[in-house]
């Protein structure tokens, strides 16, 4: 059994750019859900207890929908959860030169992140990833992730469904990701993330089923 991962911050603590009120719903109703479902259909199947990151990945090559849906949600809400934080600093550090030297600077991929996200048509998830040293803004489909693509690790991600954003910025999703992108987004965590991608320390996992944190 997996449990709703915790967030590293109270649920008033990222407002005004997600709300008290929508944050509760997001991660009480929202993950919560994703996170319920998938564990029923992991108690149907009967298979041993492994890694989010492994169940993800093998339900997308077999091809198994409903499980691959509410895993990658799962997963991908607890990454959203960790990119971001109520006190941001600037990337540092070598994840701040990368960004000079792709994009030329912060405000070029904050402008190719919020347009990627706004071009996203219907639900989905607009990330920043590292495939080694390069760095690329991507955005998936509702619950797809760069977890099931070789060599990608994700640094940031930011939530492109209606529920992220309709109650605190109605249909206004430009205004959301300039806010999200300014006031939220943990750079300390992205440039953690982009040491591992590089094979410094270890990637951000969703927390262990019960059955393997108790081993
Ligand atoms: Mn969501």
């Amino acid at each position: 059994m997996f449990q709703l991962s915790e967030l590293p911050y109270g649920y008033a603590a990222l407002e005004p750019v997600i709300s008290e009120t929508a944050l509760r719903l997001h991660h009480q109703k929202h993950h919560a859900r994703y996170v319920e479902v998938m564990n029923g259909v992991l108690a149907e199947t009967g298979a041993p207890a492994r890694p989010l990151e492994e169940v993800v990945v093998q339900s997308a090559r077999e091809g198994a929908r409903k499980l691959f849906n509410n895993a990658g949600q799962a997963w991908n809400h607890g990454f959203f959860w960790r990119s971001m934080t109520p006190a941001p600093a600037a990337p540092g550090g070598d994840l701040a030169a990368a960004i000079t030297a792709q994009f030329g600077g912060v405000a070029e991929l904050k402008a190719a992140f919020v347009a990627e996200g706004v071009g996203h048509f219907g639900s989905g998830w607009v990330w920043l990833i590292a495939e080694g040293d390069k760095l690329s803004v991507v955005s998936t489909h509702d619950a797809a992730s760069p977890l099931t693509e070789a060599g990608q690790t994700p640094l940031l991600v930011c939530d492109l469904w209606e529920h992220a954003y309709y109650l605190d910025h109605k249909n206004d999703r430009a205004g959301f990701l300039n806010a999200w992108f300014d006031q939220r987004a943990d750079w300390t965590f992205a440039d953690a993330q982009y040491g591992a991608a590089r094979g410094r320390g270890e990637a951000w996992r969703y927390p262990a089923p019960s059955e393997l944190a108790a081993a």
